[in-house]
């Protein structure tokens, strides 16, 4: 029986192992096959404390898993594929094995949102991607779009500007939702230029992406714009799949807290982007992970000494 699974294994997951690897859990982290979180796909960290140069995300990941092995964790790369949380103990599987718990903490984050248009699916890996670390090199010299415009659409276009001949960015407003700083930062690059007030509607492409067709959403007039990529970056949606019918979720998947770690479930606890939609910085999971591991600690805590109260004399 585990003290303390953690689902998840970003920065939420990874500040709850520290904590409870501290507090002599021993906690097993589930950490999925592609460890590490959203942070494995980003370049420069430049917003987490302590890093005044910045950081390279999957740098940082890897620094956040050795701090939490070092106290004890112990870091499995599978991810859970069910849990049963109706019952005691807590149950959770994975493709190979089943775990029983007294407390689980859900970390398992969010993933890249799709544009869900035709011709996205199929020239995936082939020109349309959501990581702009991951396949930008792939397109020294091209035309590269990009869509949103948050700051994952500027971080990534900026990025971009690396390789691309041409940077495009299409926002379906006229105002970026994007922090000033980057805003700033993309206005002044010269190899950034905007298309505002559009929507991609579908990419063109046999066996890579040789355009896309894009509708002015002010005037509804559809036209073709020829490009080599697109790199989509709309926002993620919550990884809670595997909690449906067992946690409560809203009405967007995300995890349901009203104090923010708790659950409606006793026992199980929540941190970090697959309950916030709010803040969603890695600084705000990890702070999220510290409070779930300490909760579950004060938990198992209050569980020990009401067992004992019931102990013969
Ligand atoms: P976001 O802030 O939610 O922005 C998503 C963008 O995509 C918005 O501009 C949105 O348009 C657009 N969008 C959503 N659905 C769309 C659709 N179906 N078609 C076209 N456009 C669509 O998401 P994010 O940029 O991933 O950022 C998430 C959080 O991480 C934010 O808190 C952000 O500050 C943070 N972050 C920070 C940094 C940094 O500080 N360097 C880097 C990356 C992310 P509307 O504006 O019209 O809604």
């Amino acid at each position: 029986m585990e003290r303390v699974i953690i689902i998840g294994s970003g920065p939420a997951g990874l500040t709850a192992a520290v904590y409870a690897a501290r507090a002599n859990l021993r906690p097993l982290v589930l950490a999925g096959g592609l460890y590490g979180g959203q942070l494995m796909l980003t370049t420069d960290v430049e917003n987490y404390p302590g890093f005044p140069e910045g950081i390279m995300g999957p740098e940082l990941m890897i620094k956040f898993r050795e701090q939490a092995e070092r106290f004890g964790a112990r870091i499995e790369n599978v991810d859970a594929t069910s849990v049963d949380f109706t019952k005691r103990p807590l149950t959770v599987r994975t493709d190979d094995a089943r775990y029983e718990a007294e407390t689980v903490i859900v970390a398992s984050g969010a993933s890249a949102r799709w544009l869900d248009i035709p011709g996205e699916e199929r020239l995936r890996g082939r020109g349309v991607s959501s990581c702009a670390t991951c396949d930008g090199a792939f397109f020294r010299d091209k035309r590269i779009v990009v869509v949103g415009g948050g700051d994952s659409a500027l971080e990534e276009a900026l990025f971009l500007t690396r390789f691309g001949s041409s940077v495009t960015i299409v926002h379906r407003r006229d105002r970026l939702r994007a922090s000033k700083i980057m805003a700033q930062r993309a206005r002044s690059q010269p190899k950034i230029d905007f298309i505002w007030n559009a929507v991609v509607e579908e990419v063109h492409g046999e066996t890579h992406v040789t355009g896309l067709r894009l509708r002015n959403v002010a005037d509804g007039k559809a036209y073709d714009l020829p490009a080599d990529a697109l790199f989509v970056a709309i926002g993620h949606t919550p990884n809670t799949a595997v909690f449906a019918g067992q946690l409560d979720l809203d009405e967007r998947g995300y995890v349901v807290s009203p104090d923010g770690t708790m659950t409606n479930v006793e026992g199980v606890f929540v941190a970090g982007d697959v309950n916030d939609h709010r803040y969603r910085q890695a600084i705000t999971a990890a702070g999220a992970g510290c409070r779930a591991a300490m909760d579950a600690e004060k938990y198992l805590e209050a569980l020990e000494f009401k067992v004992d109260s019931l102990a013969p004399l």
